[in-house]
């Protein structure tokens, strides 16, 4: 699929000497992944190229694969072809000086309401941005090579934008995508355990999750997390953000919200949802993504409240007219 596309894109990476990498702000898996395997995929075809990962933030929780790289001058940026990674719009570009760059390409697999770039190539309905990556390895696999490393990256970025394979998103391509990488020799049991391995006092705060929880009449499982409880289990706001998971498995709940305060007193909003689509909902309130996983900012708990109620109502008409959720 796409396969022009893919052409045009490797033609500029063999063009260019100089190339910069960049993805969203507050980074998942995939924006990382895929980065980092991106690069170690071009530098391992074309040892002599600069490639570089700039961008503003980093998380955290990815330090284990270690840090991106530092910024260049901007004079630098002119003569450079910057790929941007996994990010729908040009507002969420953690590197605003991807404007500086001579060409720039946008690969991405979030619907596209935002295009931007020289070159585009999108695809909504993939899993994850890092099986992209992976079938831009397969399509070019006579002229590239794909060390363990790569292959780790690239495969990190898939197993956690799939949930671990488990979105509908997943399919036979995604397997055959993952089934390559593995191929390359990843040591799974080292990184399952650095990414899924949690402190003891993580589980403290995930009781304390599951003692606040709120579920409405419909079946909107919430929770809000303010910043003295953030204070009071140590938490950084990236991991108070990743409370949204704890709620996915609820029976009759098909919606589920975590609001995280921010320091600037702003509410982030994390949406995740079964059978219904909940971006439309995410797009009212400042925000966006995809049908099942959006996010969003409300600016007070009035404006909160206002969402809890129209996520109830969303699945109360949902419920009314279709069957088979659980
Ligand atoms: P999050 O809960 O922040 O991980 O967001 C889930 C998905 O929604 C991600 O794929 C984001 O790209 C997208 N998303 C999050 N926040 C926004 C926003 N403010 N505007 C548009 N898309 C967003």
């Amino acid at each position: 699929m796409n396969t022009e596309l893919k052409n045009k894109i490797f033609e500029k990476i063999r063009n260019y000497n100089r190339i910069i990498l960049m993805r969203h702000i507050r980074p998942d898996g995939d924006a990382v992944g895929s980065t980092m395997g991106l690069k170690a995929l071009i530098k391992a075809a074309f040892p002599q190229k600069e490639v570089y990962i700039i961008n503003e933030d980093f998380s955290d929780y990815l330090s284990f694969l270690g840090g991106e790289d530092a910024d260049i001058s901007r004079e630098m940026y002119g003569e450079a072809l910057g790929i941007v990674l996994d990010t729908a719009s040009p507002e969420r570009i953690s590197n605003k000086k991807y404007v500086l760059c001579k060409e720039l390409i946008k690969i991405d697999h979030h619907i596209n309401i935002s295009p931007y770039g020289d070159i585009s190539w999108v695809e909504e309905e993939r899993s994850s941005l890092c099986e992209m990556i992976a079938d831009f390895y397969i399509t070019f696999s006579s002229e590239l090579t794909l060390p363990k490393e790569a292959a780790t990256y690239i495969y990190l970025g898939m197993v956690t934008d799939s949930g671990r394979f488990r979105t509908v998103s997943t399919n036979s391509e995604t397997l055959q995508c993952a089934a390559v990488m593995l191929g390359a020799g990843i040591d799974t049991d080292r990184l399952y355990a650095n990414l899924y391995l949690e402190e003891y006092d993580f589980y403290k705060y995930k009781a304390f999750i599951y003692r606040n929880m709120k579920l409405t009449k419909n079946g909107v499982a919430y929770i809000y997390i303010d910043r003295k409880t953030q204070e009071r289990f140590g938490l950084t706001t990236e991991q108070a953000c990743n409370a949204v998971s704890f709620l996915d498995s609820i029976k009759n709940s098909i919606i589920w919200l975590a609001f995280i305060e921010y320091p600037d007193e702003s509410i982030r909003v994390r949406l995740r949802s079964r059978f219904v689509t909940i971006n439309q909902l995410a797009e009212k309130y400042s925000g966006g993504g995809h049908d099942r996983a959006s996010g969003a900012t409300v600016g007070s708990v009035k404006e909160m409240r206002a969402l809890i109620r129209d996520a109830d109502k969303l699945i109360k008409e949902y419920k009314e007219t279709h069957e088979g959720w659980l």
